[in-house]
């Protein structure tokens, strides 16, 4: 009856064995299912590249340049940076080109008047509503050095 006993035992282990198979196959046939529906779907389902889940996906940039390294400034959930992490750096002050001089433009417009061109320099300071070219605002400087070169 040993014998027996074993045999049973044995059936009963490749009954367990068939069904653990026929369960793996069935789970397989799942996975097919899934994927031939995933085909048919656009793959692949979505265009999105990796991604820190920290890092905001498209930089808000501020139009302002770091004050620390002069890179681009962005707006992060946690407040303004640069590439570089100088998170809170002040933005800097001075735009890329660098400001014009006073005494650029008084060249500029020393050199008109000795070509005798007077006139046209004071017209010019007066056209920006001053007297004097030093009450000129130094904001306006590129503009009257460019007004400048069309009297030239
Ligand atoms: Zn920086």
């Amino acid at each position: 009856m040993a014998l027996e006993q074993s045999i049973d035992n044995l059936a009963t282990a490749l009954n367990r064995l068939a069904a653990a198979l026929s369960d793996k196959s069935a789970e397989a046939l799942a996975r097919e299912q899934k994927w031939s529906e995933a085909k048919t779907e656009s793959f692949p389902p979505e265009e999105k590249p990796l991604q820190h889940p920290d890092e905001d996906p498209k930089p808000k940039y501020t139009g302002t340049k770091c004050s620390v390294c002069g890179e681009l400034q962005f707006d992060t959930p946690s407040g303004i940076s640069c590439k570089n992490g100088h998170g809170g750096a002040a933005p800097a002050t001075e735009t890329a080109e660098p400001p014009i001089k006073l005494e650029t433009v008084r060249a500029k417009l020393a050199k008109l008047a000795q070509a005798g061109k007077q006139k046209e320099v004071k017209a010019l300071i007066t056209s920006f509503g001053f007297k004097k070219l030093s009450a000129i605002p130094a904001e306006k400087f590129a503009e009257v050095l460019k007004k400048a070169e069309e009297i030239a």
